[in-house]
């Protein structure tokens, strides 16, 4: 009886056991069809995309513009088609597909259909809302007695005029801008809200962070962190900024304003540390200096500069960029390199990418052959972007003498941290502001704007100020819940800066370490995107992301 009772156990396990392993099977047979399906149209039509638009963006034509405009269109509709997207949500649903390579596509692809499943309707009036707030951005200029100001003429007199009626008439000509486009984004925020759920989102920051594989709890987490950690400190420099102005503009400390900081949004530091890089790089060659400081890490970037477009040339893209055709090898980057400062910091941070992207693992398959996150990758472009302004590695670069890097280590060493806090009071108003104002689109924006101002960046808000300050800030209403990835870039590139300084070396210029490459290749970028970004942070670093590094390594 008791043989026979176990027979029958084993049985019914057996039984269990198998018609798992059938189910599972099943599903991952139709996962790994659905793979080669996908990959047969999107590879060819992503490899047109980023050729159209690399062309586009070297000739400025508008024949150019137009083949890219529409590759872009061919390629984005694939996620829109129904029929795979319920094949996706079946397979998903079933739970059965246990393979982590598979399970991972499998996450991806569905949040990628998933963000393009909105009736067509919707999608065409929110294109069609943003286009108009962006023709009213492109045509506003701020009106100063009389006279019509670019942007840059008002960042010009915010940085360079003493004279406090000129810096607050830059400042307010400036923000009219605001009750211009307020009333269009509140509606705009409404009618994304309204995208977000349909789909089944809260409301829209919940879904692009969600969407782009970010839990919202867990980045909250991380800026309130970022927070503790940074607030005494800012504090400190704070009052030292406000000396500074204080002497420079003849007024009391008290009565310092917003235009008294040298920037529309205080997104900047001041120039409160003298040190002058440009001199120490006008007779030097960044993309010489950049592919040999690259190739002795052990990374060489001869293929990726082979096929790069470095020079400015007439018609093209004016800004940086880095781009993977094929995800297979060929990866260029657009510049318009200069011998100054700016560039030998835009040459490494590009090339940050480049490497990341041509040392994939290109047995991976095509959707995980890609960055962890965006800002994973933005944090590998920052990691090398910094050196630019580190006397260390200048030093060691052959750029400056021994003696002229202990010269300028302390005022870099201020400028670079100040830089760094001041950034990431920034952000903080700007990740709470868009959280909380697509929690309640309805509520007092301009109060939350200032309370968020006075809370992070400790500037005093203008006695009786009420107006949609803001709406100034372009990010908010056409690049929505995107800019927190550039503070998490930058706490990812002082982790790495941290566990290589305790783990891989202790030449803090990395110039020759292969070590230093062999590191990254194989903890960062061979991974691509096969784990969560937070799980690939922690098989790298032993933690997961921790804003501790970037306070270490700049605040004490
Ligand atoms: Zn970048």
């Amino acid at each position: 009886m008791k043989k026979l009772a176990l027979l029958f156990v084993t049985m019914i396990t057996l039984l269990l056991s198998d018609s798992c392993t059938s189910e599972q099977e099943r599903m991952e047979n139709r996962m790994r069809k659905f793979i080669s399906a996908f990959e047969a149209k999107s590879i060819p039509l992503y490899r047109e995309m980023s050729i159209t638009s690399w062309n586009a963006n070297i000739s400025g034509t508008d024949a150019d513009l137009a083949l890219s405009e529409k590759a872009s269109f061919e390629y984005t509709k694939i996620f829109t088609d129904t029929n795979a997207f319920n094949e996706l949500k079946e397979i998903k649903g079933s739970g059965a597909v246990k393979d982590p390579i598979l399970a991972r596509q499998l996450d991806l692809l569905y949040d990628a259909y998933l963000g393009n499943q909105v009736d067509t309707g919707l999608i065409s009036l929110r294109l069609k809302m943003e286009t108009e707030i962006n023709k009213k951005y492109l045509n506003f200029r701020a009106n100063i007695n009389g006279k019509e100001l670019s942007d840059n003429q008002i960042e010009d007199i915010l940085k360079n005029s003493t004279s406090n009626s000129e810096l607050q008439a830059a400042w307010e000509g400036h923000k009219l801008i605001g009750p211009v486009v307020a009333e269009d984004i509140i509606n705009l925020v409404k009618h994304r809200n309204l995208i977000a759920q349909k789909l089944g989102f809260r409301n829209f920051h919940e879904m692009s962070l969600k969407l782009s594989g970010q839990e919202p709890d867990e980045v909250t987490a991380i800026f309130n962190e970022l927070d503790n950690l940074t607030r005494d400190n800012f504090t400190q420099l704070k009052n030292d900024i406000d000396a500074y102005f204080s002497k420079l503009y003849k007024i009391n400390p008290a009565n310092l304003r917003p235009w008294h900081y040298q920037n529309r949004y205080f997104q900047e530091a001041p120039d409160i540390y003298p040190v002058d890089l440009d001199k120490y790089y006008a007779n030097q060659d960044p993309v010489k200096l950049a592919a040999s400081f690259y190739d002795g890490i052990g990374l060489n970037i001869d293929a990726i500069l082979t096929k790069s477009d470095l020079y400015e040339k007439p018609g093209k893209n004016q800004h940086a960029f880095c781009t993977d055709i094929d995800r297979a090898g060929d990866v260029r980057t657009l510049d318009n390199i200069r011998p100054d400062s700016y560039w030998m910091n835009t040459i490494l941070h590009e090339l940050g990418h480049g490497v990341y992207s041509y040392y994939n693992d290109r047995t991976l398959p095509f959707t995980l052959r890609d960055a962890a996150h965006t800002f994973t990758t933005e944090a590998i472009a920052n990691f090398f972007g910094r050196l630019s302004k580190n006397p260390k590695w200048m030093y060691k670069m052959g750029i400056i003498s021994e003696t002229e890097a202990e010269n300028i280590t302390e005022n870099c060493r201020k400028s670079f941290r100040l830089e760094m806090l001041v950034f990431s009071r920034w952000a903080q108003v700007m990740y709470n502001f868009e959280k909380s104002m697509y929690e309640d689109p309805g509520q007092d924006l301009n109060k939350l704007w200032w309370d968020l101002v006075e809370k992070y960046q400790m500037i005093v808000k203008p006695e009786g100020r009420n107006m949609p300050d803001w709406a100034t800030k372009i990010h908010v209403a056409l690049y929505p819940c995107y800019y927190h990835n550039y503070l998490l870039g930058e706490l990812l590139a002082s982790q790495l800066y941290g566990y290589i300084a305790a783990n891989i070396t202790d030449n803090q210029s990395f110039v020759g370490e292969k070590a230093v490459g062999t590191y990254l290749k194989e903890k960062i970028f061979l991974p691509g995107a096969r784990y969560y970004w937070n799980d690939m942070i922690e098989k790298a670093t032993g933690e997961k992301l921790t804003a501790t590094y970037y306070a270490k390594q700049f605040v004490q």
